[in-house]
């Protein structure tokens, strides 16, 4: 009696048998029937466990010994003829047995040492691919005396095994070459996996753990994606110097792959949580509690804390039935003094957002901003794929500080980034299309270190106006003394150290009075009217929810405004506002609807905007050169008086050119004085036209053409 039960407790392989036979009969047929093409089984753990007592057991058993579990399942299959293939004792061996839906998810940082060889599902973002490439996993080879070959060799990682000599069979001490087509391979990719960021606290660096996918599961993740990784965590030797070493390093030996893509799916939004939702998209005083709950710590920037809770609910991108795709995040530029605040405001929007990264533009990885491919041990030879800030941050926002520094391939690649929110990458071995589907918040300072509005802005911060005009919003934040707002900036300022000094006092040395209703009191002015928990909630349930639709009112205010912006221009004017303007107003137009959790965008929300956009053109369009509002500057880079100096100066240069191409500069201009010009902006820009390479000046005061 004992006996049997015994048997009953430890048939494992007939106890997978049963369940096989019971729930994946049609998953088996379909291998049988398209083998090699498809070649694994996905077995949902969910299911085991729902299989009562027996089930529970088998379920356990994965997760503690999945590599012997994994060679029942294969005996099931064999032992059973679950399989009918033509090859089959051959073939079952190389059917992969795949399980998906693990209970339970181990976040990165708490791997230990336990958990080696235990069946593990840990999930966040692709951070670098290798390419994929096949490992010999059995090896034949052929005595180059006589013929014979060798049994096969089994090849595990790394070590290359060399066959035995001499050869069995004529016994001579001679060469052996691999047999390539006698031998198997299987293709292997390696990958590294990064915490997602909204797992993080504030400004903890996520951590990153190695992943080998082999098989059918090889070449299709991309940095960047989203992904639960299932498999048995490995142990392996570290080499240094060529000597063993007692430490060990661990990776994932992927048995399968989940690969998320619902937006926000991680926010969880309870009944309550949704009532609350409702309930404050029912404020009158939405947009003020919003724009003040950001920042809260920062005084003033009112106009660009508007618009940055406008980027944080973004609009709504659009794919159309042709394939195009509109983007619907919107991209924002703060450039200013140092010392404003930027930086601060950026961290904190990383925390309003349910996924957002912050960096820097001197960028301490190799990928940067967009992505990059490298030839580096990671990949031990191979060509290996990473993604930067901006393929990590896709479906977010990335932040970025100190965009004037940021190195000169990032800011080439970002055009198509920022435009089509993809990265594309062509080098070597490896071409490869990444999303970056995320707004982008940069913040530049200019290179004098004070903003001065007599330059192009494209010029200060180091970026060309190709770049600029892909910003929906650009805010100039200047540093001018104003007694008012200075003294309004200071006391806010000491308010908040103040209360910070007294909460840190009172824990050590309790004061008399001072309770936690006091230190509520006195918190007041920099505690945020709505909590960033229901903050951050607020956003992805208007995300996931809210699609509004442009109503006939708002279309007509926002081509109004549009139109008059493309009158502002004269005739010799070229190209002064372009269709980005139209497209970025109707973006903040669906983001200022989307705040209230409203279907329809209203001339409310077209007002809003322009006065945004409005407020932000003036400024960054205004050329204090000529005291006119010139869009030219933002567009071109080159303000519109500065352009038609610019032109009268080549004129005149051509038509006072002598017989052997010589200009003298003094007569240019003298000529142009005459007609109502500075003498040092004429010089300026004549040297501008030397320094750009059009013209030299061969001897001293005089110009020709090159
Ligand atoms: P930036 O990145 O623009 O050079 P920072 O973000 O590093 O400036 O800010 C410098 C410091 O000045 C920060 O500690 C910030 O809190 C403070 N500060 C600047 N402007 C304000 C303001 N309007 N209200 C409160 N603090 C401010
Ligand atoms: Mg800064």
């Amino acid at each position: 009696m004992a006996e049997t039960e015994d048997v009953n407790i430890t048939d494992r392989v007939g106890d997978w048998h049963k369940f096989l036979k019971k729930h994946y009969k049609k998953d088996l047929g379909n291998i049988a029937r398209e083998y090699p093409h498809l070649r694994s089984l996905s077995i949902d753990y969910r299911q085991i466990e729902k299989w009562g007592r027996k089930g529970i057991s088998l379920a356990d058993e994965l997760l503690k010994t999945p590599g012997k579990v994994i060679a029942d399942v294969k005996d099931a299959i064999k032992d059973y003829n679950l399989i009918f293939t033509k090859d089959e004792e051959e073939n079952v061996e190389h059917i992969n047995i795949r399980f998906l839906h693990l209970p339970k998810k181990l976040p990165v940082r708490d791997i230990r040492a336990n958990h080696i060889n235990e069946f593990v599902s840990v999930d966040g973002i692709i951070r670098k691919t290798t390419e994929v490439r096949p490992r010999l996993t059995s090896a034949v080879f052929r005595c180059l005396q006589c013929g014979t070959l060798t049994p096969a060799y089994k090849q595990g990682y790394g070590k290359f095994q060399e066959p035995y000599r001499p050869c069995h069979q004529c016994e001579k001490q001679t060469k052996m070459e691999l047999s390539p087509s006698q031998s198997t391979f299987i293709d292997v990719q390696k990958i590294r996996i990064q915490e997602s960021p909204e797992g993080l606290r504030g400004g903890e660096q996520p951590q990153t753990l190695d992943i080998d996918v082999t098989d059918d599961l090889t070449g299709i993740l991309a940095p960047g994606d989203r992904v639960i990784i299932n498999g048995i965590l490995r142990s392996i030797q570290r080499v240094s110097h060529g000597n063993k070493s007692s430490l060990f390093d661990i990776y994932i030996e992927a048995n399968s792959i989940e690969i998320g893509e619902k937006e926000f799916e991680e926010v969880s939004i309870d009944e309550n949580e949704e009532k609350e939702i409702l309930k404050l998209s029912k404020d009158p005083d939405l947009y003020r509690k919003f724009t003040h709950s950001i920042a809260p710590s920062i005084y003033g920037n009112e106009n660009v804390k508007e618009a940055i809770s406008l980027i944080l609910f973004g609009g709504i991108a659009k794919e159309l039935p042709d394939g195009s795709r509109l983007r619907g995040d919107i991209h924002m530029l703060l450039v200013g003094d140092p010392g404003i605040a930027k930086s601060q405001i950026l961290r904190y929007v990383i925390k309003l957002s349910p996924r957002g990264i912050y960096t820097s533009g001197k960028s301490t990885t190799s990928a940067g901003l967009t992505a990059t491919a490298v030839k580096d041990e990671f990949g031990d030879g191979r060509w290996t794929l990473e993604a930067g800030a901006l393929v990590l941050a896709d479906m977010g926002i990335a932040a970025v500080d100190e965009m004037d520094k940021m190195a000169k391939d990032d800011r080439s690649a970002l055009h198509e980034a920022m435009e089509q929110q993809t990265i594309s990458v062509a080098k070597a071995g490896i071409t490869a299309t990444l999303r970056s589907r995320c707004s982008l918040l940069g913040a530049a300072n200019p290179k004098q270190g004070r903003f001065d509005a007599f330059a192009p802005i494209a010029e200060q911060i180091n970026m060309p106006p190709s770049l600029l005009s892909r910003f929906d919003l650009i805010f100039i934040l200047e540093d001018k003394p104003n007694p008012v707002l200075d003294r309004a900036i200071g006391e806010h300022i000491l308010k908040s150290h103040a209360v910070g000094e007294l909460i840190q006092h009172n824990r050590i040395n309790p004061i008399e009075g001072v309770d936690s209703e006091y230190i509520k009191k006195a918190l007041a002015p920099i505690t945020p009217d709505i909590d960033p928990v229901l903050f951050r909630k607020y956003i992805a349930y208007s995300k996931r929810n809210c699609f509004p639709i442009l109503s006939e009112k708002a279309k007509e205010k926002l081509i109004g405004y549009y139109l008059g912006l493309r009158n502002l221009v004269d005739e010799n004017k070229p190209v002064p506002v372009t269709a980005r303007q139209l497209e970025a107003l109707i973006r903040l137009a669906e983001a200022s609807a989307r705040i209230r959790l409203s279907d329809e965008i209203d001339e409310t929300d077209a007002a809003r905007v322009i006065e945004i956009v409005d407020a932000c053109l003036r400024k960054v369009a205004y050329d204090a050169e000529s005291g006119n509002f010139d869009i030219d500057k933002l567009v071109t880079g080159i303000p519109q008086q500065r352009k038609n100096l610019l032109r009268s100066i080549k004129e005149m240069i051509n038509t006072s050119t002598d017989e052997n191409g010589y200009v003298k500069i003094d007569l240019v201009i003298d000529e142009l004085v005459k007609k109502g010009n500075s003498k040092e902006d004429i010089r300026k820009r004549i040297d501008e036209l030397i320094r750009g390479g059009e013209y030299y000046e061969p001897r001293h005061g005089s110009l020709k053409r090159i």
